[in-house]
């Protein structure tokens, strides 16, 4: 984390007090830094649209020089977020004379300042993306990610930013982990510099606040749009209960204050920040157990971020660059770790029931043996390669790449029953990743640095078994990982989830996607080395026939379920018009079903390994055995 720098006083007129500490003043004193200044107007919220004041002293400048972001942190991609920015103009700050503004390249702009002091650039901001990386504005409610707003001055990135927001009437509140300058006003915040300001997303609007405290931290629920349907009280005692296990888990809390914000706007996703986190999810999403827990999964993810990737950071990312892109291997550390830990939190904390961390489990290995990428894409190669393939998949994305979350999340449970059996249960990937802390919050680290640790807390080395993992496509071996806990793969016979409709022949597996579009069965995604890739079906076809009968997609399952593996039927597609004939031949479904279940009968190390790993209370000695599944009704927690 970035040391914060003590601010400056009284740059602008509107700024009516700060809050400093005796010691902070003497430093204030010593090294006084001019401050960012902000405004920001509303009055076309309607039209999606922020007026931005920005002002900065010129220092005695003929030229100065304004920048904005092309990405944001947490989220690797180039994501233009100057193409938003409109009617950039500059005036002298003092006397509001024009001043030259010339634009340098698509993310810089020049000011000739003609002797001002002080120097003003004014600009438009449009707002209507739906995401936890973008802005949107709209009368009822804004929501602004830093980077995707603030222009600043290029040479003043490590000064104080403060921010004045002109709120809309209907908008009673403000949630963000952005300071507050004076206490009586609750619209003027400051960054410590412009890094914090990026860090810090800020929702405006009609918000419900639940605070708790956990761990002498105060925590914030902040949830927008969730109105009669959401029981903020409920959710705020749930995220306590993971807040609570995972500062448990590192043993130490690196923030005084923490922000959910959580946007009931009917989309998704999550974002980290160091004291604050973004969370987008549906408005009814509380009522349905399914989508409630991915939210409590969300909460975990994010969470864990405020140490893993915030404070402890890849190597390459400990000084972010705003104007490039910035490559490294370590995003199955960064993103793979925590989406292992995410559901086990939810697990650990006691809000998911076993069997639901077992399912979600099971479908995260199926998402990465289904995917043929994973045999074309390494996992340090799927990290270095966010930038150009993670955050933008095709029709052959599944073919070429794999997920560094889902294969990531698997290498670290894998990783954890090394660790586990190398020292006979003692320690876990939750040492390792304790000690990575300890070591390296500072330096940031590497995949070397990683595997040092590895080898450190276990006494042999990993550092093989994890270059294979890391750099090669080497198909993973889940056995040691079932049979330590005493783990079993679901076979389909015995599977009572699956739907009672089975296919009279078994289940027949084509490797074809099909939308509808405009009436017509449109060849999404074709599976490589699949029965339609080998027939030559093209992604774009439009699929008319199949064994002499038109097909549409929405039927498509059900009638390929009505044939035998083995079958060959012929297809008519039109490709850009022109009909073409295929002959298809059907395969049967491999028999893995991915999923997973416990042994009937676990052994006593078994059983007590399954108890550590999900943090489960020692079972009681007489027949309690039916509690857990019976008593959590329902048919998720069978
Ligand atoms: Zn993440």
């Amino acid at each position: 984390m970035l040391p914060r720098i003590a601010i400056g006083l009284g740059v602008l007129v509107w700024i009516v007090g700060m809050e400093f500490s005796s010691g902070a003043l003497a430093v204030a004193a010593e090294k006084e830094l001019s401050t960012v200044q902000y405004r920001l107007s509303f009055r076309q919220a309607e039209t999606h649209r922020v007026d931005i004041e920005v002002s900065v002293p010129s220092d005695g400048k003929a030229e100065i020089e304004f920048m904005m972001p092309v990405w944001t942190p947490g989220s690797y991609l180039v994501r233009e977020y100057a193409r938003q920015v409109e009617n950039v103009a500059a005036v002298n700050g003092k006397t509001n004379a024009s001043l030259v503004l010339k634009k340098k390249d698509k993310n810089h702009w020049l000011v000739e300042t003609a002797g001002a002091d002080e120097v003003s650039v004014r600009y438009t901001l449009y707002c209507h993306e739906m995401s936890v990386r973008t802005n949107w504005v709209e009368r009822d409610f804004a929501f602004l990610t830093g980077a995707a707003t603030f222009l600043t001055r290029s040479d003043m990135l490590h000064h104080p930013h403060v921010v004045r927001i002109d709120a809309l009437p209907n908008w009673p509140k403000v949630a963000t982990s952005l300071a507050v300058t004076d206490a009586r006003d609750s619209w003027t915040r400051r960054a410590a510099n412009y890094d914090e300001l990026v860090d810090s997303p800020i929702l405006m609007g009609a918000i419900d606040i639940q605070t708790f405290e956990v761990g002498g931290a105060k925590h914030h629920l902040a949830t927008l749009g969730g109105e009669s349907f959401w029981d903020t009280a409920a959710a705020a005692k749930d995220v306590a209960k993971i807040v609570e296990v995972e500062q448990a888990f590192w043993k130490e809390t690196p923030y005084k204050e923490y922000w959910f914000l959580n946007l009931a706007t009917e989309t998704g996703g999550g974002l980290e920040h160091d004291n604050s986190c973004v969370l987008m999810t549906g408005r009814w999403a509380q009522r349905q157990r399914t989508k409630y827990a991915d939210w409590l999964g969300l909460v975990s993810h994010e969470f864990f971020h405020a140490w893993n990737v915030r404070r402890l950071r890849p190597k390459v990312l400990k000084q972010y660059d705003y104007n490039n892109e910035q490559y490294f291997h370590e995003l199955w550390v960064a993103e793979g770790i925590t989406s292992y830990y995410d559901e086990l939190f939810v697990a650990r904390s006691g809000l998911s029931k076993p069997k639901e961390y077992l399912d979600k489990l099971g479908k995260n290995i199926a998402a990465v043996q289904n995917a043929p990428g994973r045999l074309t894409q390494s996992l340090a190669d799927s990290s270095f390669d966010a930038w150009i393939k993670f955050y933008r998949p095709d029709e052959n994305a599944n073919n070429s790449r794999i997920s560094y979350y889902l294969k990531g999340a698997l290498i670290g449970a894998l990783l954890d029953v090394e660790i586990r059996s190398a020292t006979d249960g003692a320690k876990s990937l939750d040492d390792v990743m304790r000690q990575l802390w300890q070591s390296h919050r500072d330096t940031g680290y590497t995949n070397e640095d990683f595997s040092k640790i590895v080898t450190e807390i276990t006494g042999t080395s990993y550092d093989a078994w994890l270059k294979e993992s890391l750099e090669t496509t080497r198909e993973m071996d889940f056995s040691k990982m079932l049979d330590w806990y005493g783990l079993e793969w679901k076979s389909r016979e015995s599977d009572k989830d699956a739907p009672a409709d089975k296919p009279v022949f078994g289940n027949v597996f084509v490797g074809l996607d099909l939308q509808a579009v405009q009436g017509k069965a449109m060849v999404d995604k074709v599976t490589r080395d699949s029965p339609a890739s080998l027939a030559g079906f093209n992604a774009g076809d439009e699929f008319i026939s199949f064994d002499g009968y038109r097909i549409a997609a929405e039927t498509w399952t059900e009638r390929l379920n009505s044939y035998r593996p083995n079958d060959v039927c012929k297809c008519l597609v039109a490709r850009r018009g022109k009909i073409v004939e295929l002959s298809l031949k059907l395969a049967a479904e491999p028999e893995t079903s991915w999923k997973i279940v416990r042994v009937a009968k676990p052994s006593e190390a078994q059983e007590k390994r399954w108890r550590s790993w999900l943090n489960l209370p020692d079972p009681k000695p007489e027949a309690e055995k039916p509690t857990e599944s019976a008593k959590a009704g329902g048919e998720a927690a069978k």
